[in-house]
């Protein structure tokens, strides 16, 4: 496999790293959430369930497109105010923000299923689901972690205005819901769309890094298609694995990937260039190589 083509942008990791604690505001918003995703159903209207799908979908392509294919791999470029509203977009999903998202996704990449990966799969599939989410880093030691890892991104005040206040997007679209449709509509378009949303993305370091096939045998990660259906095409994880660096994720015909497909669609609207993906050679994998245009 050509791996010199497709680098994981960002630093190695850190050693001597601290003892990380529990933290009791994450538990208490988890239990929350996961309590309202289920007293939704108390509350069922097609209305509710189409907002719920449609904040799911523009949402969960923030993370997928916004925070993971262009932030933390800069897989495709586009003008800071694209890359700005696309990240704010992946914000109102309630995952951190984006300076986080990015250094533990790219310390995932350097140390996958080893000492070092957040969440190391050897720790067993709920660890590497959700449990790893629970520990926290001391303040100052995270802070100087995060940075070291997105340098690149730290440079833009407003990506590092939105880390800070990352809660703020996603708060205020729970009151306008709160305020436009009552407790039925937030039940259903903040809780029951961010716990759908966190289960489909907490798949793609649990599941698809355990079950479904391996096209590039040497690297990390599974191709999963039920994972790629939830997670708008990033179940095609070994695919990413070996080639980090390609915004197009689903490499065979048949695997889908919708996040690919908003991206060529931005690519053609002129709001995207630069954009790198893998062209498959179907015979022989590792002769696959990795373009921009
Ligand atoms: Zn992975
Ligand atoms: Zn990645």
């Amino acid at each position: 496999m050509q791996r010199e083509f497709a680098p994981v942008v960002g630093n190695t990791g850190a050693v001597d790293q601290p003892a990380q604690a529990i933290s009791v505001v994450h538990v208490v918003f988890m239990v929350a959430v996961h309590a309202g995703a289920v007293a939704a159903f108390a509350w069922f209207t097609w209305t509710n369930l189409a907002v719920m799908l449609a904040l799911y979908a523009v949402t969960g392509l923030g993370i997928t497109v916004g925070y993971h294919r262009l932030l933390s791999h800069r897989s495709f470029r586009t003008s800071r105010t694209v890359r700005n509203v696309i990240a704010t977009a992946g914000s109102v999903a309630m995952q951190g923000g984006p300076l986080r998202w990015a250094a533990d996704h790219r310390t995932h990449h350097f140390h996958s299923d080893s000492e070092g990966d957040p969440h190391d799969i050897e720790r067993g599939f709920f660890f590497a689901h959700m449990g790893w989410l629970f520990y926290l880093f001391p303040d100052e030691y995270d802070e100087r972690r995060i940075l070291h890892h997105t340098r690149d991104l730290a440079r833009d005040p407003y990506l590092r205005l939105l880390d800070r206040y990352h809660y703020v997007p996603g708060l205020a679209v729970g009151a306008l819901l709160l305020l436009a449709g009552g407790l039925p509509l937030f039940l259903w378009g903040f809780c029951a769309r961010l716990v759908l949303l966190y289960h489909s993305t907490w798949l793609v370091n649990s599941a698809a890094h355990k079950w479904g096939y391996r096209t590039f045998p040497e690297a990390s990660g599974t191709n999963n298609w039920v994972v790629a259906l939830l997670a708008f095409g990033e179940g095609w994880h070994n695919n990413h694995h070996a080639w980090p660096s390609s915004a197009r994720q689903g490499l065979g015909a048949w695997e889908l990937d919708v996040s690919w497909g908003v991206i060529k669609l931005l690519r053609k609207l002129g709001l995207a260039d630069e954009v790198a993906h893998v062209r498959l050679d179907p015979r022989d994998p590792a002769h696959s190589v990795l373009q921009r245009a």
